[in-house]
């Protein structure tokens, strides 16, 4: 048994100095922590509890001047998901949210804390297998050679080739969000697209957040997006499970032609991946199968797959096509499967 000491924050001030020390988390929700805690894969020397912050907008969801909206970091997945604003500006993010995990744990976790959630590769959650950089960094990667189906074919590193398994991010990646952060050097912002890392030769280290600090909000800007969306999600169970391959879609269209094309993939890298092969192919260009299917072909030409997961370059592929398709209403929203 460990001792862990416990420190409940009322302000962010109070939070960020009592994360100074080394070995501290900040527990929200709970969801992954608390999992990852009694694995033995996290051991923090001290938890701040965060769940009593109520200044700055931290729990609501407020209308920007903008015309965009601020999410305030400790917002519920569910309740983020059934806000009004969110429902009417960013449909997307809603769909994404809803295909997220269990109505419980939709009920607890936060919009902070599903952005700082870990990996679900096997090997990283599992302390028997001593192979895992991203566990205990320069013990190897027991994926390399082992069970690959949920790994990633974009942007992998001979280090680590685990995947980011939130369907949030992947929505907040079309909708270019931005995150709102604070910490012992005050407050500071950091675009979607830069929170997450791919893992080079640093895998032990998912995103830009530097120790101590604190996600406070997430922005989104003002969008012509919200007629025309749609989330995909591919994977082996049809609720509770993490995606093999999703697709978050967003487009503006004028008839049948494309003003601007979103698109970000999920399940496919170690951080939500913008489509912007596809999107610079699809934009200006009239919805067609043929501009689709090369739109999808030429972004999974990047690809590469491990032996375990080649059949993620052509679902991942023929994803895209549906979600855009079901986006745009050329396609009646069906069940979807992924091969065995
Ligand atoms: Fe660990 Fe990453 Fe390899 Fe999984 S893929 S075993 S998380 S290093």
């Amino acid at each position: 048994m460990e001792a862990i000491a416990y420190e409940r924050a009322t302000t962010v001030d109070e939070a960020v100095k009592a994360a100074r020390e080394p070995g501290v988390a900040y527990i929200g929700g709970g969801t992954n922590l608390l999992d990852l805690m009694k694995g033995g894969v996290a051991r923090p020397l001290k938890l701040v509890d965060i769940t009593h912050l109520r200044e700055n907008g931290l729990d609501t969801v407020q209308a920007l001047p903008s015309g965009g909206i601020r999410i305030g970091a400790l917002m519920r997945n569910s309740d983020t998901a059934d806000h009004a604003l969110v429902r009417e500006r960013y449909p997307l993010l809603t769909q994404a949210l809803v295909a997220g995990a269990s109505a419980q744990l939709r009920n607890m976790a936060t919009v902070g804390g599903n952005l700082m959630q870990r990996t679900r590769c096997p090997y990283f959650y599992d302390t028997a297998f001593a192979s895992c950089n991203k566990r205990a960094p320069g013990s190897g990667c027991a994926a390399l050679d082992g069970y690959q189906r949920m790994h990633a074919i974009l942007g992998a590193s001979e280090q680590c080739i685990a995947v980011n398994p939130s369907d949030m991010s992947v929505a907040l990646a079309a909708l270019d969000a931005t995150v709102q952060i604070t910490g012992p050097d005050g407050p500071r912002q950091i675009s979607i697209g830069e929170f997450h890392r791919l893992p080079g030769d640093r895998p032990d280290l998912d995103t830009l957040l530097q120790p101590g600090e604190l996600i406070t909000a997430v922005d989104l800007p003002p969008s012509r997006l919200a007629n025309h969306t749609y989330y995909l999600k591919i994977r082996d169970r049809a609720s509770y499970a993490f995606a093999l391959v999703s697709v978050a879609v967003a487009l503006q269209l004028e008839g049948d032609t494309v003003v601007q094309a979103h698109i970000a993939l999920g399940g496919v890298a170690h951080k939500p991946w913008r489509a912007s092969i596809a999107e610079g192919l699809l934009t200006g260009r009239s919805l067609s199968d043929t501009a689709l299917h090369e739109a999808a072909a030429a972004q999974l030409r990047i690809a590469q797959p491990r032996p375990g997961n080649r059949f993620k370059v052509m679902l991942a592929e023929r994803a895209i096509v549906r979600a855009v398709n079901i986006a745009a209403g050329r396609e009646a929203v069906g069940v979807t499967g992924a091969p065995a």
